[in-house]
């Protein structure tokens, strides 16, 4: 059997990231890491780390990189994972570096680096019906801000390292998983 994959998935707020790592991983059998989802049950288990985080979610802000990074790395030491679909993370260039020297620490390399392709008038579209406390139009605004000034940068940094694979995010949901799996599929 073909080794595991290791992937992360990129995209803006409403991109559809969680459906799709959800989906992806359960067939592929990775490890399905959302950092967002992992700091949210820190809050609401009211730890020290989920009091610091929960006023940068709350404002639309990235939570600093050294708790994400060390969050991460020590989630999957923890789990021993193989393969692991990463949904979320890396969002900033240093949390993309340090994951990959983390993963050189670990004799490991990433497969490949999923961008789900949604434009703005969509994500707002989006996250409109969806609901949750972060998805009111001002931190919507915010969070997208933040990602077109921090996280997309990460698109040239997985593209010099020949790890990009574009995926259109409109449309479908069967029909965007189809081009996704067609995308790590190849590799
Ligand atoms: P998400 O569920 O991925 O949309 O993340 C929700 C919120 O959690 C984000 O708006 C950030 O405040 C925080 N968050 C999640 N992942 C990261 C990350 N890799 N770096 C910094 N903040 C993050």
């Amino acid at each position: 059997m073909a080794v595991a994959q290791k992937l992360v998935l990129l995209g803006p707020p409403g991109a559809g990231k969680g459906t799709q790592a959800e989906r992806l991983s359960g067939d592929l059998g990775l490890f399905h890491l959302s950092t967002g989802d992992q700091l949210r049950e820190e809050r609401d288990a009211d730890t020290e780390l989920g009091r610091r985080a929960g006023a940068f979610i709350e404002q639309g802000e990235l939570v600093p990189d050294d708790i994400v990074v060390a969050m991460l790395l020590g989630r999957l030491d923890a789990e021993r994972v193989d393969g692991f679909l990463l949904d979320g993370f890396p969002r900033t260039v240093t949390q993309a570096e340090a994951l990959e020297q983390g993963l050189t620490e670990r004799d490991r390399k990433l497969d490949a680096a999923v961008l789900l392709d949604v434009p703005d008038e969509e994500v707002v579209e989006r996250l409109g019906s969806r609901g949750r406390e972060d998805d009111a139009p001002d931190v919507v605004r915010e969070r997208l801000r933040v990602y077109h000034e921090v996280t997309e940068p990460l698109v040239c940094f997985y593209e010099d390292r020949g790890l990009l694979a574009r995926v259109d995010g409109t449309g479908d949901p069967d029909d965007i998983y189809a081009r996704v799996r067609e995308a790590v599929g190849a590799r």
